[in-house]
């Protein structure tokens, strides 16, 4: 990772989320627009990069963020875990976008059918066990389910849990310091979102 010293951001954080919902439009309705790299793309982008948004996601074959949000070469700073959840490694990650390429917008991106969420459920509900790294990182899932019903069904349980630890991993990271320095400029905006399988759409949450 090349150290970019910081610039002005190509777009403001609103600007940024309405090309996200834009991008997600387009390839929710075939239109997507970057089958290939261009050549002076690639040329361009060498000289560095200045991404608008940087995203933390699931690594779920089935949630790939450029191709969700029909985003290019040099648009999205991704970091992708199992379910999107925060580490140190991880907030090196986001420190790195907050204070070097200084992206304006911030998204936790969940989704449907998560099964490290779908895990943790069965951890905290039904006491299952994992192999030792999977429990690690299941611990991080966990204190995000204590407020839901362990009676309703599977289903609802799911979508449920999948939204509480997007919620959670946006808390946790709105704890650190630099996260609420930031905010109050005004200059950065975090927002939650979750990606519907079956429909290719995502859903920004409130
Ligand atoms: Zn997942």
């Amino acid at each position: 990772m090349a150290i970019d010293h910081a610039k002005e951001p190509l777009y403001t954080a609103d600007e940024a989320l309405a090309r996200l919902k834009a991008g997600n439009l387009r390839f929710i309705n075939g239109e997507a627009r970057f089958p290939t790299v261009q050549k002076e793309v690639l040329a361009d982008l060498a000289k560095g990069q200045q991404p608008y948004v940087t995203i933390l996601g699931c690594s779920d074959s089935r949630v790939p963020p450029e191709l969700v949000f029909d985003a290019g070469f040099g648009e999205l700073f991704v970091i992708r875990v199992a379910g999107n959840v925060l580490g140190p490694s991880i907030l090196g990650t986001l420190q790195y976008a907050g204070l070097h390429l200084r992206t304006p917008l911030f998204v936790v991106l969940g989704h449907e059918g998560c099964g490290a969420v779908q895990a943790a459920i069965a951890s905290r509900f039904d006491g299952t066990r994992q192999a030792s790294r999977i429990e690690i990182l299941l611990e991080q899932i966990i204190p995000a389910l204590d407020a839901l019903d362990p009676d309703a069904a599977p289903d609802e349980l799911l979508r449920a849990g999948v939204e509480a630890n997007v919620r959670r991993t946006m808390r946790e990271l709105l704890e650190t310091p630099e996260a609420r320095a930031r905010l109050a400029e005004g200059h950065m905006r975090l927002i939650g979102a979750v990606y519907e399988l079956d429909s290719g759409r995502v859903r920004f949450l409130d």
